[in-house]
């Protein structure tokens, strides 16, 4: 898709609208391979150069997240790796698979989840 002013606004609004239904912090947004370059090379290690390939990239450290727009073909594919992405930072301890693929789905239609919480480490007094 060919990323123009309003798309670029288009996108931010769905990733403000998602955030929220998912109880995440609203992470930072990439819409370039040129903008993934330019970050801080700490924040895209692992999956700098290679970010093309992919219609979107989580970098889970650094609430950063890559929107290949230019790869997408449609609106369609565009919604779904904006709800896929947004998943990843809702579920970090989630692999791909059946259960991933349930919840992009059930993001996809709406549906709103509470705030993850790490388990933290009780400390016995
Ligand atoms: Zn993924």
């Amino acid at each position: 898709m060919k990323l123009d002013p309003d798309l670029k606004l288009q996108i931010l609004e769905k990733v403000g609208i998602y955030s929220n239904r998912f109880s995440i912090p609203e992470p930072q947004i990439l819409l370039t391979t040129k903008e993934v370059l330019d970050a801080p090379k700490e924040m895209t290690e692992g999956r700098r150069t290679s970010a093309y390939k992919y219609y979107g990239v989580s970098y889970l450290l650094h609430n950063l997240v890559f929107i290949n727009v230019r790869k997408i073909p449609d609106e369609k594919t565009l919604e779904n790796t904006l709800v896929h992405e947004l998943i990843h930072m809702r579920f970090p301890y989630l692999a791909h698979g059946k259960r991933f693929n349930k919840l992009v789905r059930r993001g996809l239609g709406g549906k709103t989840f509470p705030p993850y919480r790490k388990r933290s480490k009780i400390s016995a007094i």
